[in-house]
């Protein structure tokens, strides 16, 4: 058998992205040692138990030690505090990378605290779930799924490629853009439907004390499919929007023009207007369908009346 990429993996944090990331490691046998870090015993335990690393430290700095690839797997906003704490135990030549769903703010936040004789190359796996935690977690989560890397002035090529060979080993394309680019691209592709899932089912559930229960009785009429978005991690979602609050608001407030313009469109009686708008979207969700970043069975892939 070849040698592994890596020789020793730090994984920070053990939820969702960095179980999943525990799982494809061992399968492709793409690090020699899994070394595992997170904030609570609980959690560190649980990691143990589903035997998802070699080591298990509660101490983020001895976790480091010797790693030659270190990667935080936190909510972003955690990102300076983990960086402060790992800094001084970093190994030179080490590669300290992320998987936070904001970059502009993640490189602001660690990239002060790391010793230059370290490669810091951020990163952001576009895969998830509505779940949370080391028991969410699944090998194939980046499998076909594109992981964007945003590297930094001066980043080491050679570095930067063994990154990229290790995300390809997890069965991802790599893309490669400035922070800034990519907090904006993925404030409408993903922190805007979140956001706007979030409120869509609060504003429901405020006239749930109206309409008792029959919004959850109708739901499949539309509303259960906001419930997905709408039940992903709340501090994770915190953070996003504190740390990407600019590109948010420039699509938010693009996104609420254009809810005017439909908004008059229905006043008006302008059915041209919502009908074309809507046979556009629809396309869009036939390109999704079509780069393979979607299926195309009915209703979102629900599995009716088997067992
Ligand atoms: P998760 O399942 O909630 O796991 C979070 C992990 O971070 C846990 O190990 C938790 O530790 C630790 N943690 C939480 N708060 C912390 C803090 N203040 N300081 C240090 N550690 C802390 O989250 P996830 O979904 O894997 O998300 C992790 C990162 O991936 C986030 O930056 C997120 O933006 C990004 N991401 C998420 C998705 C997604 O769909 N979920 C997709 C792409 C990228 P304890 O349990 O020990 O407290």
């Amino acid at each position: 058998m070849s040698d592994p990429l890596f020789r020793r993996l730090t994984l920070i944090g053990i939820g969702l992205i960095g179980s999943s990331l525990a799982r494809v490691v061992r399968r492709e046998g793409l690090a020699g040692e899994i070394v595992i870090s997170t904030r609570s015993p609980q959690t560190l335990a649980r990691a143990e138990e589903l035997a998802l690393g070699d080591r298990y430290c509660l101490d983020a700095a001895e976790a480091v030690e010797g790693a030659d690839l270190v990667i935080l797997c936190v909510p972003v906003g955690a990102s300076a505090a983990v960086a402060k704490w790992i800094a001084p135990a970093l190994a030179p030549g080490a590669i300290v990378t992320d998987v936070g769903s904001t970059k502009a703010s993640v490189v602001a936040q660690m990239q002060p605290h790391l010793p230059a004789n370290v490669h810091f190359i951020p990163g952001h796996p576009i895969a998830g779930t509505e779940y949370s935690g080391p028991d969410a977690g699944f090998a194939a989560l980046f499998e076909n799924r594109w992981c964007i890397l945003t590297p930094v002035e001066g980043t080491d090529p050679a570095a930067q490629e063994k990154l990229s060979a290790f995300w390809r080993g997890c069965g991802s394309n790599i893309d490669v853009m400035d922070p800034d680019h990519h907090d904006l691209v993925l404030a409408i592709t993903s922190h805007l439907p979140h956001i706007i899932a979030y409120n869509i089912v609060g504003t429901a559930d405020d006239l749930q004390t109206v309409t008792k229960s029959e919004v959850i009785k109708y739901s499949a009429s539309g509303f259960r499919d906001f419930t997905r978005l709408a039940a992903s991690d709340p501090t994770m979602w915190r953070d996003v929007c504190l740390h990407n609050k600019d590109a948010i608001l420039e699509m938010l407030s693009r996104f609420s023009e254009d809810l005017s313009a439909v908004q008059r469109a229905i006043r008006w009686g302008d059915g041209q207007a919502l009908f074309d708008l809507f046979t556009r979207t629809r396309g869009i969700r036939r390109s999704i369908i079509e780069a393979g970043q979607e299926t195309d069975e009915p209703d979102f892939g629900r599995h009716h009346g088997e067992a």
